[in-house]
């Protein structure tokens, strides 16, 4: 099912017409009613009549995280507080939280694009969804929130803890529809398990998982452990929230709801413009919102973008999976790492459970770097020579896709701390050095 088959399925010419026309009346809006863009177009020697398609995106200036914070918390804000309706954080996984207003208007445009993501999932008024997000300024719980209400579905709002009434209602309430991160579906799914209540009787059959980067084969295990359909979910406070993007049912990439938030690519380090298909860092600009309109955000997200029309009908663009943030980058002895690389190496090995730690220190002017893992209960007990060949076979196969080898440190089933929100999986040691 398709929410708004003329949005979702439009000609890319006639797509192309609407984001310029709805660029230029952004810029309007941000030159007129907010003073540091208005002072960042002078300094470039741009006025909004520079802007007449949306190939002329390219003439604007960057927005920033550190803008976000250097003007925090209502700088940036195009609309006066009497139309400001809502306001939201972000949940500062890196640094300082960063505010934004929504007006009625975005608060319906959130609604709407939440209604494409859930409506791609197959869900709809007769479905029950549960929401594990966490709610408050953090956009994860509200965002999917307002999304289900929209498509008329019958949202439980869960938030997230309390693993075990999370278990209870998913099962009492009957829920169809999961929304949470993929690391919180991940420890529901143990939680299911030890319930003891047969999986034939809960009704799950879909996933809404985002707020962090996971992988194909984390999709794999969420998938046969909790026996759904996992989807993407994404977005971001700056922009909206979840919401920005989701996948359909063909898994093959995250539709962007590219009439409301119109994406680039560029080169992270020169903010230049990559060729099309090449991963780089997504860029935003928001072209319909109200309260706080963003031109061209550098999201610090590296992704690919594919404009081939998919399976599914929809001619929005698609981008490719996350492989993490800019920020996330590890440099280790000089390599760049990703722990989502570590994880797709993880989730391949059938002895291992997608619990995963990197733990970077720097002991004698060298990197150390150890990647603790956690085994299946079933293969824990095994031999120590086994566990040892086992190490190597996947010291070895993560040398062979990150180019460096970690030690590996087999752990108990479990002993890694789980997460409700965002996982965290990386401790690195040499920042307080
Ligand atoms: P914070 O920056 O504090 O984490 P947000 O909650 O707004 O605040 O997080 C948005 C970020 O979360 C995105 O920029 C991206 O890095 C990550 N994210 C959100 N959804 C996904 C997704 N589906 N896949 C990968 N990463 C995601
Ligand atoms: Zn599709």
């Amino acid at each position: 099912m398709i929410w708004n088959e003329t949005m979702e399925c439009m000609s890319r010419e006639d797509m192309r017409k609407l984001q310029g026309i709805r660029l230029k009346k952004t810029v309007e809006r941000v030159y007129h009613n907010c003073e540091p863009y208005r002072k960042r177009m002078q300094e470039k020697g741009i006025t909004p009549t520079d802007i007449q398609t949306i190939d002329d995106i390219v003439k604007l200036p960057f927005t920033s995280k550190k803008d976000l914070r250097d003007y925090y918390p209502f700088g940036l804000l195009s609309s006066p507080m009497s139309e400001i309706v809502r306001l939201q954080a972000s949940s500062g996984t890196t640094g300082k939280p960063i505010v934004v207003g929504y007006t009625r208007n975005d608060l319906n445009i959130w609604g709407e694009v939440g209604a494409r993501c859930f409506t791609a999932y197959g869900l709809g008024k007769n479905d029950v969804v549960q929401v594990s997000y966490g709610y408050g300024l953090f956009t994860g719980g509200l965002g999917a929130h307002g999304a289900v209400e929209t498509i008329g579905g019958a949202v439980i709002p869960m938030s997230s803890g309390n693993t075990e009434k999370q278990i209870m209602l998913m099962h009492d309430f009957g829920a169809v529809g999961l929304a949470c991160t993929p690391s919180y579906a991940l420890y529901l799914a143990d939680a299911l398990l030890d319930s003891g209540i047969p999986r034939e009787e809960f009704k799950l059959k879909v996933g809404a998982f985002g707020a962090e980067p996971w992988t194909e084969g984390m999709r794999k295990e969420l998938e046969e452990k909790l026996g759904i359909k996992a989807y993407d979910l994404y977005g971001l406070t700056e922009i909206i929230g979840p919401g920005v993007g989701h996948e359909c049912q063909h898994q093959n990439g995250t539709h962007l709801c590219e009439d409301h938030f119109y994406p680039e690519i560029v080169h992270p380090e020169t903010g230049e413009p990559v060729p099309p298909g090449e991963m780089g860092e997504l860029v935003f600009s928001t072209i319909t919102k109200d309260g706080m309109p963003l031109l061209r955000f550098r999201t610090r997200d590296l992704t690919s973008l594919d404009y081939s029309v998919c399976t599914c009908g929809r001619t929005s663009v698609r981008m490719g999976r996350i492989l993490g943030r800019c920020d996330d980058m590890l440099i280790i002895r000089g390599v760049n790492v990703f722990p989502s690389q570590v994880e797709s190496v993880i989730c391949e090995i059938p002895q291992l459970e997608p619990h995963y730690l990197l733990i970077v220190d720097r002991i004698n002017n060298l990197d150390t770097f150890e990647v603790q893992v956690e085994m299946k209960e079933d293969f824990y007990s095994d031999e120590v020579s086994k566990m040892l060949d086992l190490r190597k076979q996947i010291a070895h196969r993560l040398q062979n896709v990150l180019g460096i080898s970690p030690d590996v440190k087999l752990v108990e089933p479990r002993s890694i701390e789980r997460s409700q929100g965002k996982a965290k999986r990386v401790i690195d040691k040499r920042i307080f050095k």
